[in-house]
């Protein structure tokens, strides 16, 4: 818990990169969410590594990106919540095939910058809306492919302000995940594809991002998928036991069940965090007593109740 000698302390040091009762609805796409008592927002890594240091170890952290796949409950976060700022967002070549990621960058940009650098393989970020960083923690993919298909080393700095760089031979990663610990916050990514014709990479982002609006919602208040498909069966995908579970007319308030695609939940308007979470559990319970199988979820829930 953050004492207000200590909020005090953190204003008066990082001054223009703190807010304070920062209203984190804005950070998410599902538009919901509470307060952040600190929002940190630094400039570069000296900046984060300094702030980082003069926490005191019970000081509860959270890092966000883009907010495309955070539920913060309404109570929000008695604690510090960090974003990246811009100077966390570049991209360069590091060699023909190979790019560097700031964290704080958009997949879109990094898949636009791997066009225009004639590489291939990065094509499936255009379709994914978050950032790099969100991207590493989640192995974020789509249509056979994911982020640590890519990943050559992993740039970070954990809690206590150590910068580290991981090789992915030394990371266990999986399904929507990996064994990266929590501790870590993501600085940037290296990734490597593979060169090739302009014309194939322009064609295959097309397809792909015609495949997702064909599917998929757009410009509404999401999350994106809210459950991880429990297993490689194409018949169990999440989708297809929300579906066939009597799900599709539930609904709290405003938080919906996308009709277009039931893995997708929605506000409609103006729901809670609690109207979210109450569906989503409603959800489970339903998939688990006509099928036995437990949903997990995709979605990451952060923050206090209200
Ligand atoms: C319309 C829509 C479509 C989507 N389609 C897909 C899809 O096809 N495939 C897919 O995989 N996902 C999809 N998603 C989900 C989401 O875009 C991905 O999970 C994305 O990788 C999240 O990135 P973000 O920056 O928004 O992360 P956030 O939502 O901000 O955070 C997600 C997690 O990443 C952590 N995190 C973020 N930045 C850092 C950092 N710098 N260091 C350490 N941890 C960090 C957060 O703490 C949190 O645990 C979709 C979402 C939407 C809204």
């Amino acid at each position: 818990m953050l004492t207000d000698k200590q909020v005090n302390l953190l204003k008066e040091k990082f001054n223009k990169s703190v807010y304070l009762n920062y209203d984190l609805s804005k950070s998410s796409w599902l538009n919901t969410g509470g307060l952040a008592k600190v929002f940190f927002k630094p400039e570069n890594i000296a900046e984060l590594s300094n702030f980082l240091k003069l926490l005191e170890e019970n000081t509860k952290v959270l890092v966000i990106g883009a907010g495309s796949n955070l539920l913060i409950r309404d109570g929000g976060i008695n604690g510090v919540v960090i974003k990246l700022g811009k100077n966390f967002s570049h991209i360069s070549l590091l060699n023909e095939n190979t790019i560097v990621a700031g964290a704080a960058a958009l997949d879109k940009d990094v898949s636009s910058f791997a066009l225009k650098n004639k590489i291939k393989n990065f094509e499936f970020l255009s379709c994914i809306p978050g950032s790099i960083g969100g991207a590493i923690r989640m192995n974020c993919g789509c249509y056979g492919e994911e982020l640590f298909s890519l990943a050559i080393s992993i740039q970070a700095i954990d809690k206590k302000g150590n910068l580290k760089v991981i090789p992915k031979s030394k990371i266990k990663y999986f399904y929507r995940g990996s064994d990266l610990s929590e501790d870590l916050i993501f600085l940037s990514v290296t990734l490597k594809g593979e060169k090739a014709d302009e014309k194939y990479i322009t064609k295959k982002i097309s397809d792909l991002l015609q495949r997702k609006s064909e599917a998929q919602p757009s410009k509404i208040k999401t999350c994106g998928s809210t459950f991880k498909n429990p297993t490689k069966d194409p018949k169990k995908q999440a989708w297809q036991l929300i579906k066939n579970s009597d799900c599709l007319q539930l609904a709290f308030g405003d938080a919906q069940i996308s009709p277009k695609h039931c893995n997708f939940l929605i506000n409609k308007k103006s729901a809670s965090s609690e109207d979210l979470e109450k569906l989503i559990y409603a959800i489970k319970e339903k998939v688990f007593d006509k099928t036995g199988i437990k949903l997990e979820l995709e979605l990451k829930i952060i923050g206090d109740p209200k």
